[in-house]
């Protein structure tokens, strides 16, 4: 008696569709991905900018005056504890004219601007506690 193994497997057409159908999920879902890192690196670069001017207005508050150069706040753990921010697309954050700050990468800058430019402030007047 002879026996007639069969061998269980997939066809060379079966194994195409399914490399057909693989690469065209793929070329659906590829630039989806690209486009929202992108999207994500663009937004993290805002917020540091969102936190460089936070932390200008703070020297402000403490200071009496805005920093001259962005290093003056970077480099003081008081205002940059865990270290400078760093831009997702290697982008370099300076201050402009106006003490904002802007990332050489796009040129992007928040769009409010201080509200005193001032170097000399009086601080407001203590309130009684009553
Ligand atoms: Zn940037």
């Amino acid at each position: 008696m002879r026996q007639i193994i069969r061998k269980r497997g997939f066809t060379l057409v079966e194994l195409l569709v399914v490399v057909l159908i693989l690469g065209a999920l793929s070329a659906i879902a590829l630039p989806r991905v690209v486009a929202s890192a992108d999207t994500a690196k663009e937004k993290a670069c805002q917020s540091n900018i969102d936190i460089i001017n936070t932390q200008a207005e703070l020297y402000n508050a403490m200071t009496d005056g805005y920093p001259k150069a962005i290093d003056t706040l970077t480099k003081d753990t008081d205002y940059f504890p865990d270290g400078a921010p760093v831009c997702a697309f290697g982008g370099k954050y300076s201050l402009n004219s106006s003490c904002r700050a802007v990332c050489s990468h796009s040129g992007s800058s928040a769009d409010v601007k201080p509200k005193d430019t001032k170097t000399t402030k009086t601080p407001p007047a203590a309130k009684p506690y009553q």
